[in-house]
């Protein structure tokens, strides 16, 4: 199919710089329309719309934190004012603040759970409302509305020096399945992305140097990082009605990061 989107209506949060900016590009080529948000980058964000408007579709670039509720909502306002509605939610924006955990401040801990995960309740909590409103339209999608979630393998693998990260990525999970149970009889799909290590700005130190790019592999079975194009390419799969059936699931796109390599010569 060449334009598994064609006809619909993206937000991609975060979709300034990595993943979220591959993202963007992706469901644009797919025939998407995209409202780019970001938070700190207005040129960067522009430059992934001018990427998408050359591949034929429409995008708007918009300014919002995702953990400030009125914001979101203006967010969603703006989408349905400039596209009619939205079809997809690539619930994508999010943030380290590291520490070792008597380091850890209060802040570091609010600010990592507000974004990450609150962030994703207030955007997916606004798409829900305008899919219900919308309901399935015929021709565009069998679906009334897609909700992806970026996770992380960190859902599953526990990770010290980054409580408040991994608890926000274990709490997405959850937050994501029992929204897909909820929401499922509507014909609304919530489903996650669970990327392992994928060569962006949020992990520039476990890639950059030779030396942390060996170690780096001693996690990844398929011996390679991950590109941001691999996570947008499934992020298109999981948007279309291609995965029409997958609900509440997260797809984990990581190179094997979760299969235990440390037990691969007998542990
Ligand atoms: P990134 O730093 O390039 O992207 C994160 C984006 O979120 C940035 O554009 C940032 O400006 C934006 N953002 C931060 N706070 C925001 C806020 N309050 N409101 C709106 N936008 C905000 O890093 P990335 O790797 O592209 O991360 C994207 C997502 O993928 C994150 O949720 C991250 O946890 C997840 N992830 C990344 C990896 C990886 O290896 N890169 C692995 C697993 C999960």
């Amino acid at each position: 199919m060449q334009s598994p989107l064609a006809g619909q209506k993206a937000i991609v949060t975060g979709a300034s710089s990595g993943i979220g900016r591959a993202v963007a590009i992706a469901m644009g080529r797919a025939g998407a329309d995209v409202l780019v948000n970001f938070v700190s980058s207005p040129d960067a964000a522009e430059q992934v719309a001018r990427q998408i408007r050359a591949s034929g579709s429409k995008a708007i670039v918009y300014k919002a934190d995702v953990s400030n509720e009125s914001e979101v909502a203006e967010m969603f306002a703006h989408a349905r004012a400039e596209f009619g509605t939205v079809d997809i939610l690539v619930a994508n924006a999010g943030l380290q603040q590291d520490a070792a955990f008597t380091e850890m401040t209060l802040a570091q801990w609010n600010k990592v759970i507000s974004v990450n995960l609150g962030g994703q309740f207030l955007c997916a909590r606004e798409a829900v409302k305008e899919f219900r409103r919308r309901g399935v339209v015929a021709n565009v999608s069998k679906a009334a509305g897609k909700i992806i979630c970026m996770s992380s393998v960190h859902q599953v693998i526990p990770w010290g020096g980054h409580v408040n990260y991994a608890a926000s990525k274990g709490g997405i999970d959850l937050l994501m399945r029992s929204l897909a149970q909820e929401v499922a009889p509507e014909r609304i799909r919530v489903n996650s992305i669970a990327p392992g290590a994928i060569r962006t700005p949020i992990n520039r130190d476990a890639w950059e140097t030779p030396e942390a790019y060996k170690r780096l592999m001693t996690l990844i079975p398929y011996g390679r990082i991950g590109e941001p194009e691999d996570i947008g390419k499934a992020a298109v799969w999981l948007a279309s009605d291609e995965s029409d059936y997958v609900v509440g699931t997260t797809l984990f796109v990581d190179g094997g990061m979760t299969l235990y390599p440390g037990f691969s010569d007998n542990g």
